[in-house]
């Protein structure tokens, strides 16, 4: 990401892509994952949501 974050946590959740289905999938999966306290889970899903690739996002407006 660039350096428009400057504010990071180190637990921090990363943020689905508005509109993406397997985004929303991933923190639904998450969030189940958490609720049935599988925490692996929980951060795998969170890797999947930071690396899954969005053609669109690198543009600049
Ligand atoms: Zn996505």
């Amino acid at each position: 990401m660039g350096e428009a974050v400057h504010l990071r946590l180190p637990h921090a959740p990363p943020k689905p892509a508005p509109g993406c289905p397997v985004c929303a999938d991933l923190v639904a999966r998450r969030r189940a994952a958490r609720g049935r306290g599988d925490f692996s889970a929980a951060t795998d899903a969170d890797v999947e949501i930071r690396h899954h690739p969005h053609p669109g996002r690198a543009r600049r407006r």
